[in-house]
């Protein structure tokens, strides 16, 4: 039994439980050397087990499973193109999604926005699921980013490992929930770039004094809570 394709099952079911994915929507992958494990097609999460998911090389050859995700170009572009990401989640969580619908970047309106690589999460363009044209506009946003919408789909996020982009995937969701929450009261004040750099510096601080805790403390707490 491959302890990555059990985490990867783990990652799937905690994206469940805590409301970012529904019955078969959103996927998830983890790179495995020179290949990735990617969750399968139209198979929801609740029966699937570690044989179900699907392993392929970035030539786009199913090495092992059937049938992949729908999504499977978005990650194996991604594994080619990001050397530094060993981890892509896919989510239509509520309100990435509803941002996403409005087809609106997310700019600096909480500082952990910095956990997602940059001032703002960029909103890729729509285009039809499973397509060769979403995966670009897809990389294209989540360039020097670990996170993007995608117009009227849902949200990507990135990281080392699973639980990093799980962590990733988590402080998305709740940054659009916090943006679409102020803007229904009010206009929300939205941080100066001097701001979100001076953010940076202490997270790259942080990370310096905690090495390899950063981003996964969060997550990994909870992937334990819910064995
Ligand atoms: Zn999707």
């Amino acid at each position: 039994m491959s302890d990555v394709r059990q985490f990867l099952l783990e990652i799937s079911r905690r994206m469940v439980e805590l409301g970012l994915n529904r019955g078969t929507s959103g996927n998830a992958s983890v790179r495995d050397g020179e290949s990735f494990f990617i969750t399968p097609s139209a198979l929801p999460v609740s029966v699937m087990t570690p044989e179900s998911m699907v392993c392929m090389d970035l030539s786009c050859n199913v090495l092992q499973g059937g049938k992949p995700s729908t999504e499977w170009r978005i990650h194996r572009d991604l594994y080619a193109a990001r050397p530094d990401i060993g981890a892509v989640l896919h989510a239509h969580s509520t309100f990435a999604t509803t941002l996403a619908c409005l087809r609106r970047d997310v700019p600096a309106v909480h500082y952990m926005i910095a956990l997602a690589g940059g001032d703002s999460i960029r909103c890729a363009p729509y285009s039809v699921f499973g397509e060769q044209a979403l995966s670009n506009d897809a990389l294209e946003a989540l360039r020097d980013r670990k996170a993007c919408l995608l117009a009227n789909h849902g949200m990507i996020a990135l990281g080392h490992g699973l639980d990093d982009a799980l962590a990733v995937a988590i402080e998305v969701e709740s940054i659009c929930e916090i943006y679409w929450r102020t803007l229904q009261i009010g206009e929300p004040h939205i941080l100066t770039s001097q701001q979100m750099s001076e953010v940076r510096r202490k997270f790259a601080d942080y990370q310096k004094r905690n090495p390899g805790k950063w981003a996964t403390s969060a997550s990994s707490s909870i992937v334990k809570a819910g064995k």
